[in-house]
């Protein structure tokens, strides 16, 4: 398996990674049947007041993420089909009102509820001034419960050079940074449509380092089209140089209705080679383990303890969030404890409205639901305080338990212990997945240890049919 730019979107901004492998809506390339193989948060401790809805579960107690979307870029990337926009510039000012007003009804619901990461994503955050991103940080610091050692990440795009944006987000709480660099090379930057060259990635760099930023995050991708395996080593080697504390890597993947996808489908540009993004991937996690970087997911690396994306991890651990932004996607545990789930906006959280069918299963485990996509009407919907709710589904119990193991098993060394499944779903990994379990196992590409379940360094080459097993 190697990892996608489908993956980081979904990663990102917060979409269900769960339900685009399950059913790849709105046509996006699923993880789960692609074409290629593809340290809990601490803090504060959390607000012991009792669930407000039935007890007896872990649900609605464990960490919560927070996840604020800004929907836009200086130019759109001509491979990108996450929900950002360029030449938008005049509605940052009304975005940025409608946004708090959406935040600020959040921080209302969770009535205290401890947030123990916040990641603001796009989009490219620093495209907006430095007022609009003071007031969207204030808010998350005055108004909602961050936990005292809460993660806040910000993305950044190197090639907006107004560098005192980092010292701002330093001053604001922000205190891990992520930055899309993509390459170091100049062709392929063109080729990716990117605003930056390799020496704005450099200076970004050095900016975020002098801004105050010890926790910084680089962003790269291979697999473009006839790449030379020598320009990715090059690549790899000058992002090694920087040593940063975490890389991502995610290699092109050609996203339906992109500028990308048409110059591929008329013969303006190579598909890309699967083979070869395979055999970049395999290099990178030879030169990053060589360089002591330990790869705790199929994506990310980290060089040193206690810098892994805490945030993402609530995503690969099936845990909860919040999403804020136009197309932000939302995920909740059930029992709910939330101010005003009864409101009609949010009935669908009370998951009376739900009727399981699957394997039997009849009590919801879960609930996710997304935001309207477009930026113009969500920014309605908020301002004539209407819900920015588009779509909801409850997820039986089965489907949970599948997205435990599917988002799970991509955490490289933790995979998914045995203890924290039973107590998660209520009955035993085994019990829910024993025949799978052990032909996966029997298969060489699932490993025990007694205490968890992970992928084999074959099972890592071959993850997507791993994870395609635990998804009814
Ligand atoms: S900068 Fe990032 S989010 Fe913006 S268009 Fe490019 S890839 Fe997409």
């Amino acid at each position: 398996m190697r990892p996608t730019n489908t993956e980081r979107r979904a990663q990102l901004d917060a979409a269900a990674i769960a339900a685009d492998a399950r059913e790849s809506p709105a046509g996006r390339a699923p993880a789960v049947g692609s074409t290629v193989a593809g340290a809990a948060p601490g803090g504060r401790t959390e607000d012991s007041r009792p669930a407000r809805a039935a007890a007896g579960s872990a649900a609605g107690s464990g960490p919560l993420g927070l996840y604020i979307h800004i929907p836009f870029c200086a130019r759109k990337c001509p491979y990108c089909d996450f929900n950002t926009y360029a030449r938008l510039e005049p509605l940052y000012e009304a975005y940025t009102q409608a946004l708090c007003r959406e935040l600020g009804r959040w921080a209302a619901r969770l009535d205290g509820r401890t947030v123990h990461t916040v990641f603001m994503g796009g989009g490219t955050p620093t495209v907006l001034k430095s007022g609009q991103l003071a007031q969207i940080l204030a808010l998350v610091q005055e108004r909602f419960t961050l936990a005292a050692d809460a993660e806040i990440s910000s993305e950044a795009n190197p090639g907006i050079e107004d560098w005192g944006q980092f010292s701002l987000l330093r001053s604001l709480g922000v205190n891990r940074l992520s930055m899309g660099v993509q390459s170091f090379q100049a062709e392929e930057l063109a080729f990716l449509g990117r605003i930056h060259d390799a020496d704005d990635a450099l200076r970004a760099f050095d900016a975020a380092v002098k801004a105050g930023f010890t926790n910084i995050n680089l962003d790269f991708m291979f697999g473009l089209p006839r790449q030379p395996l020598e320009a990715w080593i090059d690549t790899l080697d000058k992002a090694l140089a920087l040593a940063p504390r975490h890389v991502s890597l995610y290699s092109l993947i050609v996203e339906p209705d992109t500028p990308l996808a048409h110059w591929v489908e008329t013969g303006q540009t190579a598909a890309p080679d699967d083979d070869a993004a395979s055999e970049m991937y395999e290099i990178a996690i030879s030169r990053l383990g060589a360089a002591g970087y330990d790869q705790y997911e199929v994506s990310n690396w980290t060089r040193g303890d206690g810098y892994t994306c805490r945030h993402n991890l609530l995503y690969w651990r099936n845990q909860e969030w919040i999403g804020v932004g136009p197309g932000a996607h939302s995920h909740l545990r059930y029992p709910i404890r939330l101010q005003g789930e009864a409101s009609p906006d949010f009935a669908f959280l009370s998951g009376e409205d739900f009727h399981g069918s699957t394997g039997g299963c009849s009590a919801a485990a879960a609930v996710r639901w997304s935001n309207r996509k477009g930026v113009q009407g969500y920014m309605k919907r908020v301002e004539s305080e209407a819900s920015p709710v588009d779509f909801h589904e409850a997820l039986t119990g089965e489907v949970s338990m599948g997205e435990t193991m599917m988002l799970g098993l991509r955490l490289v060394r933790e995979g998914v212990a045995f203890a924290r499944f039973a107590e998660m779903h209520g009955q035993t990994m085994q019990a829910a997945f024993g025949p799978i379990l052990d032909r996966l196992q029997d298969a060489g590409l699932l490993a025990s240890d007694g205490e968890r379940v992970r992928l084999t360094s074959r099972g890592l080459f071959l993850g997507n049919r791993v994870f395609s097993e635990f998804i009814a």
